[in-house]
């Protein structure tokens, strides 16, 4: 026998069992989305490396680790350092604003997309190589109302997918004016630490030193010492992030001020927040993340232009949404069309009919005996079963129940069931 093929290390299949679950927490993004007026667009899964490496920095780990490189099959080394799968959605988003100079159109413009995303990094519990993420972004609106309002749609989804308890954790980590001064404020402290970081920390300290507070094992005393971003922030964005936090409690959303919470990517500016179910705070456990981005599309070339978005995890919001037990929305009731006689044009025809009216319908092609199909329909899960005898004459059977109505018509079935 041949060896078995098996999924790659780090994706997996979504089987139909699971589906229901998934099926209700994107319509939930959906439908959310089209409530909060964002316009759908969709961008390649794949983009140029240089993307990404611009977008959200060289020393990003979504760049320097986990870039997914494509080449093709004849790809020389050149090409394959060309493309990338996108590890996230903003900046291929951003590139398509620039790219269609969409900034003439009346602003600011709201986008959301839900699809995959690719990371290289090492597969465990809730890290894939492939996710998908739910993402919006809002483009050309400076905040700070937007910025509360992102907050309070995610907070919205999570509670619409039956996740009550998660809880928003935001920061805010200054601009262009104030970072400086809160870069060498970090990289004098974590330098006078420097034995006490790990190798990766101690490696991205000059370059990237914001990054050092997000390192999953950098030593929580040291991380309690460390300089906060948000005493280091200039007067405009100060106002900002206290503008932020007041209209959140406008709304009576709670939420906790992170100062560890400076988002992986390079190109985040003032606010940043992630949602985290109670009592869950491992990186790991992120539901979701997003934050503002100021300074993105005039770094990809487009004129000066504030955004903001948000990306939610599907993948960890389904298992949250598993682990805690709720039951997705019961679907439609499933029909089962037998036949009593072997006429499988009439059992087709009245299984169109029934389609034809809405309803979720499986027809039996078999001529196996009635009562066989009967047991395949109650296995399958079917609410109700059309028998359709000699001359289209029809009964309908509840499969719960077991009570039967002889000498029905098609319509009489639209309307019983
Ligand atoms: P990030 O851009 O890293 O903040 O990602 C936003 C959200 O996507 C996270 O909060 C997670 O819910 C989800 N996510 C990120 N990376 C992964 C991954 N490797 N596997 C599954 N979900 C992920």
């Amino acid at each position: 026998m041949p060896a078995r093929i098996t999924a790659p290390r780090g994706t997996r299949d979504l089987l139909p069992e699971e589906a229901p679950r998934w099926e209700h927490v994107e319509a939930t993004a959906r439908e959310l989305a089209r409530r909060y007026a964002f316009e759908r667009i969709e961008t390649p899964l794949f983009e140029r490396v240089e993307l990404f490496a611009r977008g959200l920095g060289e020393s990003s780990d979504a760049v320097e680790k986990e870039m997914f490189r494509v080449g093709g099959a004849r790809g020389s080394d050149e090409e394959r350092a060309e493309w990338a799968l996108r590890p996230e959605p903003t900046a291929g988003i951003v590139r398509a604003y620039v790219e269609h100079g969409m900034h003439v159109r009346p602003g600011p413009l709201r986008l959301t997309t839900i699809g995959p995303m690719f990371r290289y990094d090492r597969p465990q519990a809730g890290r894939y190589r492939q996710f998908t993420q739910w993402d919006v972004e809002v483009i050309g609106d400076p905040g700070p109302a937007v910025d509360a309002e992102l907050v309070e749609l995610a907070h919205r989804f999570y509670r619409d997918v039956g996740l009550a308890d998660v809880r928003a954790r935001i920061n805010s980590i200054g601009d262009a004016t104030c970072r400086p001064a809160y870069r060498e404020a970090l990289i004098s402290y974590f330098s006078a630490h420097a034995p006490r970081l790990t190798d990766d920390s101690r490696r991205r300290l000059q370059v990237n030193p914001l990054r050092v507070l997000d390192d999953r094992l950098l030593d929580p005393e040291l991380a309690a010492g460390a300089p906060k971003s948000v005493d280091y922030l200039c007067d405009a964005c100060r106002a900002h992030f206290a503008a932020v936090l007041a209209i959140l409690d406008g709304l009576g959303l709670a939420y906790e001020v992170d100062h560890r919470l400076v988002r992986g990517l390079d190109y985040y500016t003032r606010t940043s927040f992630e949602f985290y179910a109670a009592g869950r705070g491992g990186q790991q456990d992120a539901l979701g993340g997003g934050g503002r981005y100021d300074g993105l599309v005039e770094l990809l070339g487009g004129p000066p232009t504030p955004g903001i978005g948000f990306g939610i995890g599907i993948d960890r919001t389904v298992l949250a949404v598993e682990a805690g037990g709720v039951e997705p929305p019961v679907g439609a009731p499933l029909v089962a069309v037998v036949g009593a006689s072997d006429d499988l044009v009439g059992r087709l025809r009245v299984a169109t009919a029934l389609r034809d009216a809405g309803l979720a319908v499986r027809s039996d092609g078999s001529t196996r005996k009635l009562g066989r199909q009967l047991e395949s329909a109650s296995k399958a899960g079917a609410r109700w079963a059309v028998i359709v005898g000699d001359g289209e004459r029809l009964a309908l059977k509840d499969m719960a129940s077991g009570v039967q109505r002889d000498e029905v018509t098609v319509d009489e079935v639209i309307g019983l069931v």
